[in-house]
């Protein structure tokens, strides 16, 4: 048992989106933007005229499910099909996802897309079904990311290395004002 979360030194991204292609390849994901557990958000402001535009620098954001503490996806669905497991990870009880789409409209993230294949909602796990399933510690992201800038791990382990660094960086959270308590941190 653990309490899974992450925490990412989003300044380092390069926007290479290999985090991306790893998740899909390792959690067989099909092709085609709209199917993403995890996705990069740029953010910057383009300004001026047609020939004279001007770029904000331009961060790139790791996008996911927050994994919130308190889930509005969890409340929100009609069947119960949304629980948390021993690991602390929002999960779905497949066989009892008909398509309501109620966990989509509730999450504040825009975390979750309707996976056509199976005809459940989905949204990134941590890798609960393959890596963590195989007894690894780590997510298909995080170990393939070439900037080093994802740290999973648990977050009731004081001597985890992402207890650590949470401890000695600054961090925030998104939208925090909602009252989700998000388990994705950001480093300052
Ligand atoms: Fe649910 Fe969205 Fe929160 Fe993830 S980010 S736990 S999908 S409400
Ligand atoms: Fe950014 Fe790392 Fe993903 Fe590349 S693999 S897009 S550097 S988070």
């Amino acid at each position: 048992m653990a309490n899974y979360g992450m925490a990412f030194d989003y300044k380092l991204c390069i926007n290479c989106h290999a985090c991306e292609v790893a998740c899909k390849e390792e959690n067989g994901i099909d092709l085609g933007a709209k199917n993403h557990r995890l996705w990069i958000q740029e953010d910057g402001k383009v300004e001026g005229d047609f020939w004279n535009l001007k770029r904000d620098k331009v961060e790139f954001m790791q996008m996911q499910c927050q994994e919130c503490e308190d889930a509005p996806c969890l409340k929100a669905c009609p069947n119960g099909a949304i629980y948390r497991d021993d690991n602390g990870i929002v999960r779905l009880h497949k066989n009892l996802c008909d398509l309501t789409m109620a966990c989509m409209s509730a999450c504040p993230y825009d975390a979750r897309y309707v996976d056509e294949k199976n005809h459940i909602t989905d949204k990134c796990i941590f890798c609960a079904d393959t890596r963590l399933a195989r007894g690894e510690t780590t997510t298909a992201c995080q170990i393939t990311c070439p900037a080093k800038l994802r740290y999973f791990g648990d977050l009731d382990d004081e001597t985890s290395e992402i207890s650590q660094i949470l401890k000695a960086r600054k961090h925030f959270t998104l939208k925090p004002e909602l009252g989700t308590k998000p388990k994705l941190f950001y480093l300052e």
